[in-house]
């Protein structure tokens, strides 16, 4: 057995226990951002009216279905 005193002790369960919250709130933050991220794949901002649209197809060059201005699909803003 390892003699260990109660301040070494508190440190080390106080310390595990910040690391397990750390890597929870890790784990959680990128799981987030992947779904937001999924979430707007597919959603176009058109440059000219501003209409916000899908599109699910994978082509570049998105057509607005309100003005029919063509849209660069890296181009899409998150609302
Ligand atoms: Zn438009």
């Amino acid at each position: 057995m390892i003699p260990v005193s109660l301040g070494t002790l508190v440190f080390l369960c106080l310390g595990g226990m910040l690391a397990g919250i750390f890597g929870a709130w890790i784990v959680s933050e990128s799981r987030r951002r992947r779904r937001e991220r999924l979430a707007f794949r597919d959603l176009l901002r058109c440059t000219m009216c501003g209409c916000e649209f899908e599109d699910h197809t994978a082509e570049p060059i998105a057509r607005c279905p309100r003005c029919g201005t063509l849209n660069e699909r890296n181009r899409a803003s998150r609302l």
